[in-house]
């Protein structure tokens, strides 16, 4: 064994109902007691200048659930300086203490379930299972990180050197980072990439995503009253054009965290190589075009439940959901008659009900270049499903599960981030020419195989160039300290977050060799 075995957070059993409906009651409660607001909070204050806007609901837009304000520049400029200014002693503190007080804040985000499951569910448009899983994660990463401040952070490693020569290795903060981070797991990557930041003895400046500042500024309330200087955490939110530039082009940020697009985050990288003076890391998380290879060993009704998973679990909205799937022409055409039976059985609607499997998108932009995609796919390949939407969600963001088959994945220009998946077959001596194709593609985040073909198995691993390869399992929900995340390629810089070489990158490593 190589690391020491670790708990992942515990979710409830959201199936009982006895334990459901109660939690399901102080989730209503807290939204109607409401009072959410959002915008900088900087040295601990919340700046109250500027408009305050709604932020309304996926479900609904007519549902107001918070305010938030973006960050002017003088906000910014004041985050950074109080940053800058507080990181070294956060850094002498050591990842002892660091470790202690950022498993208070997980704690005290476990204990906030009912507020932070609701703000997940109403402005993140997240499923109850999947706001769940959200907020279990967000505690595993901030516990993991606080681990590996210990193990990493803690007393200076002893190396070995010539007779009369100490040599010490230790790991310090790089100074201030930037963690730029997405709607799609507004909790979950928001608090892995603070956690690690400020593990490694860093100030952080956080950039949540426009959609979802309110659970973004309650996590931040939270860390902070488990501990963590308000000077050493501070809030920005904003448009990305503004207030994230300003961030990655700024000469006092030593680091840049971001997970998000593709493109987004070649554009950081652009901006970031613009900058004059020291060259700062950026750990970019980004897109996938992710595919599921099955072919004609497999199961087909264990494949038909991971595909279901895969592909629309969370409207489809993850970075490592199941975009193309290869099927092997001998098994195509009744896997497709067994997948089209299972998403027509898929319940669309309010994600606070527990009988839904697929929520809303999260706004507007996305619903209309879905629904653009659909045209697309309707005037260039087969469609295989477009489930008709029930009625009544007329006035939140949804767009309903479909299914195309299409005759290479490079006819899929980039990621199509929604409950769209796309078919491919392909002929039994093509499993080289499929992961051909997947390699061409440029994206490397996650694979699934379902084949009972051992040699299969190993050949996709040899071959695929991917982040994460699942073979006879669904491709999505990577468990913090188990499957650590990440991809290659388009799709990332790597480390993985949730792995044991995440927290170096935001570090600095320094050797004191001693003549003794
Ligand atoms: P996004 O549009 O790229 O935005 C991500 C973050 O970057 C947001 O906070 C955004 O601000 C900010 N931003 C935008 N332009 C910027 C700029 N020029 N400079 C600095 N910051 C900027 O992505 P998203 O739509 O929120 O999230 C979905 C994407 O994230 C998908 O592509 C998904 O695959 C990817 N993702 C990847 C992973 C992974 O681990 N690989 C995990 C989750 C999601 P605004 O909110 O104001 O636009």
């Amino acid at each position: 064994e190589i690391f020491a075995p670790r708990k992942n957070a515990e979710g409830l059993p959201l199936w009982d109902n006895t334990t459901r409906e109660p939690l399901i009651d102080d989730m209503r409660d807290v939204l109607q007691e409401g009072g959410f607001v959002a915008g900088p909070i900087v040295s601990g204050k919340l700046i109250a200048r500027g408009e305050p806007y709604a932020i309304t609901s996926p479900h609904d837009r007519q549902i107001e659930i918070g305010q938030c304000r973006n960050s002017d520049s003088d906000a910014v400029e004041a985050a950074l300086d109080a940053a800058q200014a507080a990181a070294p002693d956060w850094d002498r503190r050591g990842g002892e203490e660091r470790a202690a007080i950022l498993e208070k804040a997980a704690d005290l985000m476990e204990a906030d379930r009912p507020a932070m499951m609701a703000l997940l569910v109403r402005e993140a448009g997240k499923t109850l299972e999947n706001a769940q899983s959200d907020l279990r994660e967000a505690v595993d990463h901030l516990r993991y990180a606080a681990s590996q401040a210990r193990e990493n952070f803690g007393t200076p490693k002893r190396l070995p050197g010539p007779t009369g020569e100490e040599n010490l290795l230790s790991l310090h903060r790089r100074g201030v980072f930037a963690c730029i981070s997405p709607w799609n797991f507004p909790l979950a990557i928001f608090s892995a990439q603070i956690g690690a930041a400020l593990a490694a003895g860093n100030a952080v400046v956080a950039k949540p995503a426009e959609q979802t500042p309110l659970i973004a500024a309650r996590a931040v309330r939270l860390i902070h009253e488990a501990g963590v200087p308000v000077d050493i955490l501070h809030l920005l939110p904003g448009p990305g054009e503004v207030v994230g530039q300003a961030l990655v082009k700024d000469a006092r940020v030593n680091g840049v965290a971001f997970t998000g697009g593709t493109d987004t985050g070649i554009a950081i990288n652009r901006d970031i190589a613009a900058r004059e003076g020291p060259v700062v890391p950026l750990i970019a998380e980004m897109g996938g075009l992710n595919a599921m290879i099955v072919d004609s060993s497999a199961l087909p009704e264990q494949v038909v439940d991971d595909v279901i998973t895969s592909a629309f679990d969370s409207a489809g909205q993850r970075c490592s959901a199941l975009r193309a799937l290869f099927l092997q022409e001998e098994v195509a055409d009744r896997i497709l008659e067994m997948l089209t039976g299972a998403v027509r059985e898929l319940s669309i609607g309010d994600p606070l009900d527990y009988s839904t499997d697929v929520g809303p998108v999260i706004d507007p932009q996305a619903k209309l270049a879905l629904q653009a995609h659909k045209v697309r796919m309707r005037a260039e390949a087969t469609e295989v499903l477009d489930l008709p939407l029930p009625d009544d969600l007329k006035s939140g963001t949804y767009v309903s599960p479909a299914i195309y088959e299409i005759g290479s994945l490079s006819e899929l220009k980039a990621e199509v981030f929604g409950p769209i998946l796309h078919v491919v077959r392909y002929p039994s001596d093509g499993l080289a020419a499929v992961c051909d194709q997947i390699n061409a593609s440029g994206f490397g985040l996650t694979l699934g195989l379902h084949s009972r073909v051992e040699q299969a198995a190993e050949y996709v691993a040899a071959h695929a160039r991917v982040g994460n390869f699942y073979v006879n399992r669904n491709q999505i929900g990577a468990v913090v300290g188990a499957q650590p995340f990440g991809g290659e390629g388009l799709s990332g810089t790597g480390p993985k977050a949730g792995g044991p070489n995440y927290l170096e990158r935001f570090a600095t490593e320094r050797v004191v060799t001693v003549n003794t």
